[in-house]
């Protein structure tokens, strides 16, 4: 397990763990400054190739691209299971999917345990979740929450208010916003706060607010690896249901194809039905960030909060021929991850160390002045906002996912990402090794696990991947386990 920096320094100087001033957070004449707002924004599959702060291709984000422009663009934020509520729950718990119970969509996540928001409650923050939760179990650890049932809708959605159940009429970014200003306006004001801004948006199956619907019309380009053949790919790559051409229906397209349209033709047609939606959810998201981020000016709160903004995971724009996530694969292992905070981040800044969401909620209870548990698994990155990366900061990372069988079919995999390599491996009902030399390699189309030039490469992967295992308590023998466990079950909702 990683050990916090801060909590090092704090033994070392025989302090306690919670609500001390600290040496970065010191004031010029020796005052203890007040601890920041947090308002953490997620939405719910945006991909970074989504964001023009990310270089999109096919879209513009200027209100997005502010929280970047304003402060740091994380580059390399990965998620440690890449689909929607085991990432939430590794988020809150700030643990691997296997300890916080949520290994998929399927399970319910058990709201008893230890969450960040918890913590800051207990250091004294006044806590919000508004919008998208997804976890089935009722939040727990804020003051206030008023979120949407399950996987939510877009337009006329109800929203369970503390327990109560009330429908609003209209679409529902604007509606999660809208709650949200609420708060934000009418919160008792002497505490710090944590807002959690959770949008559905843009969740499969994409629809837009009407006033979008004249986006997007003209051709939107192809990626570069749309008619990927999975030539030197494993079975698992072949056999998964994610594809443009034959896995996207005609409730996601929203009509039927034109006569007469397939193979290739039909997939590209499917692949602009499927964007144009997709990016216009996507407007709608960044109209609404654009308005909060106008209330902080307004309010005179921005400098003082801490504005987050990221997503559960990663996606397939078409990529490799597909839509969903669920792979190691860089599209859908990378989160976008954008952080403001005008007094202690520099602007503009842009940042390559890996962090994970496992580190989200040891960076939240950092920045409030609160040493995260020793249980959680993720280690702060609060340093590396500061532009001071800890030199013994993290070279690789684990990746684990679990919903298998499942939705989309994607077959059970663990593995590691270096900074330039990566080591998949998919079990269960297969036994199929991938590696991939990023830099030489970056789409990820040529596995070299046979090639023997990576013979030392390989094993060294191997030894790191058995290290991080044994890190974060996972093994090959507990995920047997846990796939017993899931057999029992039925097929998630997706
Ligand atoms: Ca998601």
């Amino acid at each position: 397990m990683q050990k916090l920096d801060r909590r090092d320094f704090l033994k070392a100087m025989g302090l306690g763990a919670a609500g001390l001033a600290l040496p970065g957070l010191v004031g010029s004449r020796g005052q203890a400054e007040a601890r920041p707002n947090i308002i953490f924004i997620m939405t719910d599959d945006h991909a970074s190739h989504a964001l023009s702060c990310y270089g999109s291709r096919i879209n513009e984000t200027p209100n997005l691209d502010r929280i970047a422009m304003e402060g740091m663009r994380f580059n390399n934020c990965f998620c440690t299971n890449s689909i929607c509520a085991p990432s939430r729950a590794v988020i809150l718990t700030g643990k691997y999917s296997h300890l916080n119970g949520v290994t998929d969509n399927k399970l319910e996540f058990d709201g008893t345990q230890q969450t960040f928001p918890k913590l800051l409650q207990q250091a004294g923050y006044e806590t919000a979740m508004i919008g998208k939760w997804h976890l089935k179990s009722e939040p727990t650890g804020f003051d206030y929450w008023n979120v949407l049932p399950g996987q939510g809708l877009y337009h006329n959605p109800v929203m369970i208010e503390m327990g109560e159940r009330k429908t609003y009429e209209g679409y529902v970014s604007d509606i999660i916003t809208d709650h949200c200003l609420t708060w934000l306006k009418r919160r008792e004001g002497d505490k710090p706060f944590c807002l959690m801004y959770h949008h559905k948006a843009p969740h499969r199956n994409w629809q837009p607010a009407e006033r979008y619907m004249d986006l997007y019309e003209d051709d939107i380009p192809l990626p570069e690896t749309f008619d990927d053949d999975y030539g030197t790919r494993s079975a698992a790559a072949r056999e998964q249901e994610m594809t443009i051409e034959r896995h996207l229906v005609p409730s996601d397209v929203k009509e039927e194809p034109p006569e007469g349209l397939s193979g290739r033709e039909l997939k590209r047609w499917k692949y602009q039905r499927y964007m144009e939606d997709y990016l216009r959810c996507v407007q709608s998201v960044d109209d609404n960030v654009g308005r909060l981020l106008d209330y902080l000016d307004e309010s005179g709160l921005a400098e003082s909060t801490v504005v987050i903004y990221t997503s559960d995971q990663g996606f397939y724009l078409g990529d490799h021929g597909w839509f969903d996530k669920r792979f190691m694969y860089e599209e859908s292992l990378r989160m976008p991850l954008l952080v403001r905070y005008p007094k202690k981040i520099k602007a503009g800044s842009v940042n390559d160390d890996m962090v994970l969401n496992l580190d989200f909620g040891p960076t939240f209870l950092d920045l409030a002045d609160s040493a995260a548990p020793t249980d959680m698994q993720g280690r702060s990155f609060r340093r590396v906002l500061l532009g001071d990366t800890p030199k013994d900061w993290r070279t690789s990372m684990y990746y684990h996912y679990y919903e298998y069988p499942g939705w989309h079919m994607v077959k059970r995999h663990y593995g590691v990402r270096t900074r330039r390599y990566k080591l998949i491996h998919f079990y269960y009902d297969i036994d199929a090794w991938e590696l991939y030399d990023l830099q030489e390699d970056p789409h990820e189309l040529n596995n070299v696990y046979d090639d023997p030039a990576y013979t030392d490469v390989l094993q060294n992967l191997k030894v790191e991947l058995e290290r991080l295992q044994e890190q974060y308590g996972d093994s090959d023998d507990l995920a047997k386990n846990l796939l017993e466990e899931h057999l029992e079950g039925d097929m998630p909702p997706r």
